[in-house]
């Protein structure tokens, strides 16, 4: 049997699919991107369950919906009280390949603990709005499994960073002048090398490195790789048919450059981590993902950012190198997030240590072209973790994309796409389309209770 695969899994943040010169969608300079994909098998229908950042990573983690793992909202100090973090006992993706022989590696923003007052520090004011948000994960039994730890919980200066690096304690981060991006990439570098030990070289080792970029404040990124797009106008850049640069989307006006020059960044960074890998002899037998935890809108419907069930926000980038066993090319495989822990695991060779209790879907007999079931449906959410029945709910297929949404002053509205007639989701067909309206909350239903979803149908 061939040794176990080393894993490296990157995932920036805020990331949308449509950014990768290989989608042909945006005008991006991506040409790293653009030859791993040549070699990978990428994704055209990785869904982000709940496009936001804690909820993706807990769902990565645990392979457990929300209401499975209680991360119902992004962790800051408003939500700890509703239990909004990740629980120190769950046993998590990290912990499985801990368990299972790996030596276990966390690079970037992590984002999943709850904040204490002391963590205010560098949490505090970046945003304005009162509460805090970076937290300390000290070591042991919240750390899962990772032996390897550089990391910090949300904070938004990505020209200087800061990390809590392995046993460092709360009082003493590493303060940085560098562009997160680079600087990380330099740490995942110097892993994959080992050059400093970091790692136990007779173990195979999975290494997740977290990007904030392109996540906001967009401006703060390198000017070299801003300039890289020239004098391209906004309008220019920003070419779906579905935007509109007025109201909240005047700003993507503003930013569309600043965020193509970080997904450029982005690539430049990646390609360093994938010369790494060829330079130590490693790439052959190294699954490379790359993902993200969810998209941007960038003015597509009037919209900014993310939390919301259109395509810009929901697809995410999902690229799988292996080059042993996993043949390149586009699959259009409805990969939710639960479903990336027991898929990788099962690649690992710890298919059968995968906890029994997840929602996930084992996929990788799809991957490695053997006949597999394919989901036909991804189930969406933007709870509210103060009021279980409110929010929105709805389910993507390939061809449809329907949401049940509940505002408080408001009845029920319901949105429904047709994807393959309407690929930008200009039309809302839920009045004129009653039956599938009625297929999808067949669905729907499905997916609320194999979730325990409180939400009802
Ligand atoms: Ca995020």
């Amino acid at each position: 049997m061939a040794a176990q695969p080393n894993i490296v899994f990157v995932v920036p943040d805020q990331f949308r699919q449509q950014a990768l010169g290989c989608m042909d969608a945006d005008p991006v300079i991506t040409p790293n991107f653009d030859r791993f994909a040549s070699q990978a098998r990428v994704l055209t229908h990785a869904v982000s369950n709940y496009p936001v950042c804690s909820p993706y990573r807990a769902m990565l983690f645990t392979g457990k919906y929300p209401y499975g793992n209680g991360v119902v909202g992004n962790c800051n100090s408003q939500t700890v009280p509703y239990g909004v973090y990740l629980k120190p006992d769950a046993q998590c993706f990290p912990d499985v390949l801990s368990d299972g022989g790996y030596d276990c590696g966390y690079v970037g923003k992590y984002h999943l603990d709850p904040p204490a007052e002391e963590d205010a520090r560098h949490g505090e004011g970046q945003r304005g709005d009162g509460r805090v948000w970076d937290a300390y994960t000290p070591p042991g039994q919240r750390r899962h499994g990772f032996n390897f730890w550089y990391s910090y919980g949300c904070c938004d200066k990505h020209l200087t960073p800061h990390y809590w690096v392995n046993d460092a304690p709360r009082e003493r981060p590493l303060e940085v002048n560098r562009w997160s991006v680079e600087h990380e990439t330099d740490v995942a570098v110097s892993y994959i090398r080992n050059a400093s030990g970091e790692r136990d070289a007779g173990k195979p080792f999975a290494l997740f490195v977290a990007f904030n970029p392109p996540h906001t404040p967009f401006q703060q990124v390198p000017q070299e790789f801003v300039d890289m797009y020239g004098d391209v106008s906004p309008t220019d850049l920003l070419n779906r048919a579905n935007v509109r640069l007025d109201g909240p989307g005047k700003q993507a006006g503003e930013h569309a450059k600043n965020y193509f020059g970080a997904v450029t960044g982005i690539d430049y960074h990646f390609g360093r981590i994938l010369n790494a890998l060829d330079e130590a002899g490693l790439g052959d037998n190294t699954i490379v993902v790359f993902t993200a935890d969810h998209g941007e809108m960038m003015g597509s419907h009037g919209r900014m950012h993310k939390n919301v069930w259109y395509d810009e926000s929901l697809l995410i980038p999902f690229l799988i190198r292996w080059p042993e066993r996993i043949s390149p090319g586009q699959d259009d495989l409805l990969l939710s997030v639960p479903d990336v822990m027991p898929t990788l695991l099962a690649l690992a060779g710890l298919g059968t240590a995968t906890p029994g209790d997840i929602d996930g879907r084992d996929l990788s007999g799809t991957l490695l072209g053997q006949a597999c079931e394919r989901p036909d449906s991804a189930f969406y959410l933007t709870p509210r973790f103060d009021n279980p029945e409110g929010g929105r709910r709805g389910v993507r297929t390939h061809r449809w994309v329907f949401v049940v949404d509940r505002q408080e002053h408001d009845p029920e509205k319901l949105f429904l796409f047709d994807c393959e007639k309407d690929p930008y989701q200009l039309e809302n067909v839920a009045e004129s389309r009653p039956e599938i309206v009625s297929q999808m909350r067949g669905l729907l239903d499905q997916w609320l209770e194999k979730t325990g979803d409180p939400w009802g149908a």
